[in-house]
């Protein structure tokens, strides 16, 4: 059954079993893990960045920009937004393309193991 709500969890590292309805956070790992909201109960990890997913907590949750399940079998995409599932249409295969190959180009600009001048610029950059 497709989630509507779903509410935040702040955790340390999270739980074996996840319950559906709740987004958990891990700010330690800045990384944030739910059940599919189509109810196929995979689990969707998302990591938590200015390069990938940005979460505000306002009492409810948000997370931008939107989760597309390209790699599951239900290929599920929306948006959480206050709380709320609010359901986008599916991508085409064009699009799902599209938007990996930018998100590569996003996460390639930054690689983790980049050297330590990079790492002070970004966070001069972001202000981290
Ligand atoms: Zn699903």
């Amino acid at each position: 059954m497709r989630e509507t709500r779903i509410v935040p969890e702040f955790v340390t590292s999270f739980p074996a079993e996840l319950e559906p309805g709740h987004l958990y956070v891990s700010a330690r790992f800045s990384t944030a893990a739910h059940l599919c909201a189509c109810g196929c109960g995979r689990e969707v990890i998302t990591p938590l960045s200015p390069a990938q997913w940005v979460l505000t907590f306002d009492g409810t949750v948000t997370i931008w920009p939107s989760i597309g399940n390209w790699a599951l079998p239900c290929q599920s995409h929306y948006v959480i937004d206050r709380g709320t599932i609010k359901w986008a249409r599916n991508f085409t295969c064009d699009e799902i393309q599209l938007n990996r190959e930018s998100d590569h180009r996003i996460l390639d600009a930054v690689p983790a193991s980049q050297g330590r001048w990079w790492g002070r610029l970004l966070r001069r950059l972001t202000g981290h």
